[in-house]
């Protein structure tokens, strides 16, 4: 709620706008009934036509004002609502930039684009519909009830119990739709997230014929998505109606105390009929509007709750900017997934120092990858300590740590875009002579060479149109180009031959100079060269030196050795 109004007080011109012209909305539509009676009882029952003219044209002025008001009021409230929409979106888009990799899995990449999206729709509808009835509903009911009790006083008691009846509805309905709203908000997610893992791998979903599970999985979230809509709308369903039902039977029983009344007193009836089925309107969008209002706090909630959630890496008080020259020590590390049971790093020392290449070898899952985010902070270790130059990583300065290191990964990420927009995407300034120099590199020349439009090349979604290999070939440039002082090949040449493969290592070994290479890989062709290999095996270091001595003193590096090449 308390957002809600932060968001709307943002654009209080547009607010107090939207309001002023509402006002004059509620304001004329109260006349009109009044008139009306008037026209009744001083002109028709009076066979008197001037009278009917004379309140018919201000009748006329009045519901023209009453037009034009509207209009004004629609168009600002709807921008209102556009404006805190847009400004919620780019927040919650802005805060999960700053976010660590553990909060956002712990949210859910799906959860968070339900939220940006689906919640701040439904605030949005919120906040266009409160501009619509805030003040008008209070002004027309007050305004309605004086009139009545002035007017036609006999009809006071039928009153007071339709708002009382209708007010404990309206409470009611409150109470029982917010939790089934906020499930349904659940329910979207979850949704979101079926779609989202089928559409991100409808290769392998293809390719594993399992079409008919995956139509499993998404039919039994959407059908608990009806059924949670059904369930809240059920509940909207049955008091928006009710509210209705209550007010036209106090206007029954309205007509029937009526019969007492004198000729005289028709245009009156008539007016307080009105007043009656205006009071029920303002009734039912007060209703309408709470509906509206437990979807939006529900939503309001959820955004909230990313506005406001805490960076799992908490950043230094005083962050240390320092030249960073590359050397990397690793002391005694040991770290678990959050939520895991078993650790996946433990006890790991070793160093890097500027220049050199540290192979990394170890079979899948023993923690390579998990070993080297720790470097960039993706995540932070439990115990021990990653130090760069001497300084731990907590200490630094996020940005000028994450310039410093770049990261090539197996998988591949690249951007819808060109070529040039992916690659300049690691360094907006990147001259054409650095370009060139990456690509030759990364040996993703022959790729560029051979697209027709070059560097203008349009790739798809992902880097679609590209292949395993040409992708880990362009990222590889990319990461080059960023020119670091720490450089992560995260098994980031697996996909290429054999060949090629011996290439850009050869490249990478020439333009390193002064750069800490820290090298994974799973085979012993990639890694045999480095200046030291740490082999790893479930999350414990097992040996870190050459290549050479490795052969005479680790185990886990002979095995691994034996398997790929033999005895
Ligand atoms: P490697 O790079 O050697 O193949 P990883 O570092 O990727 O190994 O994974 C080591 C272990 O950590 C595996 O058991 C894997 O399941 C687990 N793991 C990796 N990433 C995550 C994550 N984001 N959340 C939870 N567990 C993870």
């Amino acid at each position: 709620m308390k957002l809600i109004f932060r968001y709307v007080g943002k654009h209080f011109g547009l607010f107090i706008t939207a309001i002023i012209f509402l006002i004059i909305e509620s304001v004329t539509e109260i006349f009109q009934p009044t008139y009306m009676s008037m026209i009744v009882d001083e002109g028709v029952t009076r066979a008197d036509s001037s009278a009917i003219a004379h309140y018919g044209i201000i009748m006329l002025i009045i519901a023209g004002i009453d037009a034009g008001a509207a209009i004004v009021r629609s168009i600002f409230s709807a921008r209102l609502g556009q404006m805190v929409a847009k400004d919620l979106r780019r927040d919650v888009y802005k805060k999960t930039q700053s976010l660590s990799l553990e909060n956002i899995e712990r949210i859910s990449t799906a959860s968070i684009i339900t939220r940006i999206t689906n919640d701040v729709t439904q605030v949005q509808d919120f906040v266009q519909g409160v501009t619509r009835i805030i003040f008008r509903a209070p002004i027309i009911t007050v305004s309605a009830i004086v009139m009545i009790i002035l007017r036609t006083p006999w009809l006071v008691p039928t009153m007071i119990i339709v708002i009382a009846i209708s007010a404990f509805l309206i409470f009611l309905n409150l109470k029982i739709g917010y939790p089934k709203f906020a499930f349904l908000q659940k329910r979207t997610d979850r949704l979101n997230h079926v779609s989202r893992e089928y559409l991100t791998s409808v290769r392998v979903v293809k390719a594993f014929n399992a079409s008919e599970t995956e139509h499993g999985r998404f039919n039994a979230a959407s059908a608990s998505l009806r059924d949670a809509g059904i369930s809240a709308m059920r509940t909207m369903a049955l008091f928006g109606p009710l509210i209705n039902l209550t007010v036209n039977l106090s206007i029954v029983v309205l007509l029937w105390l009526a019969h007492s009344q004198d000729a005289s007193q028709i245009g009156r009836v008539m007016a307080s009929i009105n007043y009656l089925t205006q009071i029920m309107m303002s009734l039912s969008m007060i209703s309408m509007i709470f509906n509206r209002a437990v979807r939006a706090f529900a939503s309001s909630e959820r955004i909230g709750e990313i506005l406001t959630e805490e960076p799992a890496l908490k950043s230094p008080d005083t962050p240390l900017k320092p030249d960073i020259k590359g050397e990397v020590v690793f002391k005694n590390v040991s770290f678990s997934y959050p939520g895991a049971e078993m650790r996946t790093l433990t006890d790991i020392s070793f160093s890097a120092l500027p220049g050199q290449t540290i192979g990394i070898i170890g079979p899948t899952g023993s923690g390579k990858s998990t070993l080297v985010n720790l470097i960039p902070r993706f995540y932070d270790a439990d115990s021990g300590g990653v130090f760069i130059d001497g300084v731990k990583v907590t200490q630094l300065d996020e940005h000028s740590l994450r310039s410093a290191v770049s990261t090539a990964a197996q998988r591949a990420v690249l951007f819808t875009g060109t070529i040039r927009e992916n690659l300049m995407w690691g360094n907006p300034l990147a001259t054409p002579e650095e370009i060139d120099s990456a690509l030759r590199i990364s040996c993703a020349d022959e790729i560029v060479d051979r697209v027709e439009n070059g560097l203008d090349t349009l790739l798809g979604q992902g880097g679609v149109n590209l292949s395993g290999g040409q992708k880990q070939r362009v990222s590889l440039a990319r990461s080059l180009l960023k020119d670091p002082k720490i450089l992560i090949l995260d098994d980031c040449t697996s996909a290429l031959d054999a060949t090629t493969e011996a290439k850009v290592l050869r490249s990478l070994r020439e333009y390193s100079g002064d750069i800490t290479v820290l090298l994974i890989s799973q085979r012993i062709s990639t890694v045999r060269k480095a200046d030291r290999i740490l082999c790893i095996d479930e999350g414990r270091v097992q040996g870190f030196d050459t290549h050479d001595e490795l052969m005479k003193t680790c185990d886990c590096y002979k095995a691994i050795y034996r398997s790929q090449i033999g005895n």
